[in-house]
């Protein structure tokens, strides 16, 4: 009899350990207002108060007493149930299309025929392999931005790049809101979401990942006998931090479930601080050999969370690691590490590389709280907000107006209004003797209730520069 009822509240209370993250979750999508229950530091005590008293509840109650075995019973086939539900869950989730990924794949990528295309080229005599650095620094908003929405002057910054001999688009802008789109449309020199594929996909998201391994850029570099040094498609062993148990998916989910959550934000921060180090160390050491070398790395600062002062230290109030609450002053802060860090890991390269061309860019802007409501899933604001329809213009500038700096020992020939997408075509035309046409340099943008229908907002774009610049 005992043991039985022992037993019972322990499974109870294990069951409620593992509830914890949940009942947080609920009360972060919605929220009551007679005491907040989103922060850790008031469920806390109420919920373990409520596990001591179910506890008691059960250890006195006469009725769980009398039924012991039929109780046992239910829970052993609950215990059961849950099982095939996780399982089952997991199986509707999963993009089935991953299994086929190989055979699907259709695009003009493929290294072979790019292989023989290129020796029926007979031009290639006069070709360069300068070292290219591809270098995304998510988020990181041009001057104007900078200037305009938030008051901050990063001149000290853009000046440094200048005196380096780096050309600086003050005004340059993405060709998508968001990173995979933005990112695989510059290494694949098209817009990817007019591919017809991508049309007709079944996972849209899917269809765009892809190019992460398999584009025209990469491709083209690696058949021209260049050495791949990058962390778009998976990590290198070259920079990746030593592998902490906190990378485990199914450790992740567990913190996040369980009422480990209360230490969630802690190891995230510890995690993702230490996986930022050490790409920037990286590069700030980084020593080409005698190969030509591609080196494209994407580097997750300044995208919030800030987990970055100014100098590199830590913030000792964190709140919320993806964002409720985001503010500007924390943004800034970030923005200033990452550019110190920039005008660090350049001197490196130039230094030890003066001939290469370098690319330091962003993939989109930052477009503050109104992200949430825009462009991220989960949110309340989201949840709260029509969506139907293109956001304000100011929105849109923010979210757009991206840092862009080139530095080239020979001519590129690039236009002051010149997109990413359109990016290496001017590269390639110039060392590879390529004949690639220009692009019209347009910028799209998907609202994340129908995250891959793209809406062209180039002219609200054009319209609200306008009117700062006149
Ligand atoms: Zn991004």
């Amino acid at each position: 009899m005992e043991q039985r009822i022992g037993a019972i509240i322990i499974s109870l209370n294990i069951f409620l350990f593992f509830l914890y993250g949940r009942v947080l979750d609920y009360f972060i999508k919605n929220p009551i207002a007679l005491i907040n229950l989103t922060r850790n530091r008031n469920l806390l005590p109420i919920f373990l108060c409520i596990m001591l008293v179910l506890s008691l509840y059960i250890f006195k109650n006469n009725r769980i007493q009398n039924n012991l075995k039929l109780i046992t019973k239910y829970l052993n086939q609950f215990s059961i149930g849950l099982v095939f539900v996780s399982i089952f869950t997991m199986g509707i989730h999963y993009d089935w299309t991953l299994v086929y990924k190989i055979k699907n794949f259709k695009g003009n990528e493929k290294k072979v025929e790019l292989m023989s295309k290129l020796k029926t080229q007979t031009n290639l005599k006069n070709k360069l392999n300068p070292n290219i650095y591809f270098l995304i620094f998510d988020s990181y908003p041009n001057h104007r931005v900078l200037d305009h929405y938030y008051s901050f002057n990063d001149s000290g910054f853009v000046n440094n790049l200048i005196s380096m001999g780096f050309n600086v688009n003050q005004n340059a802008r993405s060709n998508y809101c968001f990173t995979g789109a933005s990112i695989n449309s510059t290494l694949s020199m098209r817009y990817l979401h007019l591919d017809s594929e991508f049309k007709t996909a079944y996972n849209q998201d899917n269809y765009i990942a892809r190019f992460y391994s398999d584009n025209y850029v990469t491709n083209r570099l690696e058949s021209e006998g260049y050495d791949i040094i990058s962390n778009f498609n998976k990590e290198d062993k070259r920079f990746s931090y030593r592998k902490s148990l906190f990378l485990d998916d199914f450790v992740q989910l567990v913190i996040h479930l369980s009422m480990f959550r209360i230490i969630e934000n802690e190891l995230i921060v510890t995690q993702l601080r230490s996986e930022t180090q050490s790409k920037l160390q990286f590069l700030k050491e980084f020593d080409p050999g005698n190969k030509p070398v591609f080196v494209a790395m994407h580097i997750m600062v300044p995208h919030s969370p800030f987990i970055f002062l100014h100098d590199g230290s830590r913030p000792k109030y964190f709140e919320s690691a993806f964002g409720k609450f985001e503010d500007k002053n924390k943004f800034i802060e970030q923005v200033r590490f990452t550019g110190y860090e920039i005008i660090k890991i350049l001197k490196n390269i130039k230094t030890h590389d003066p001939e290469a061309i370098i690319i330091v860019q962003a993939d989109h802007g930052y477009g503050a709280e109104d992200d949430m409501k825009y462009l991220n899933r989960n949110s309340v604001a989201a949840a709260n907000d029509m969506r139907e329809q293109i956001p304000p213009s100011n929105y849109l500038d923010q979210r757009f107006g991206i840092l862009n700096a080139i530095y080239s020992p020979i001519s590129l020939g690039i236009r002051a209004s010149s997109t990413p997408v359109n990016l290496f075509r001017f590269i390639f035309n110039k060392i590879f003797n390529e004949n690639n046409k220009y692009l019209p340099d347009s910028s799209y943008f998907a609202l994340i209730k129908q995250p891959y229908l793209f809406h062209d907002i180039t002219d609200s774009l054009n319209k609200v520069n306008m009117l700062q610049t006149d």
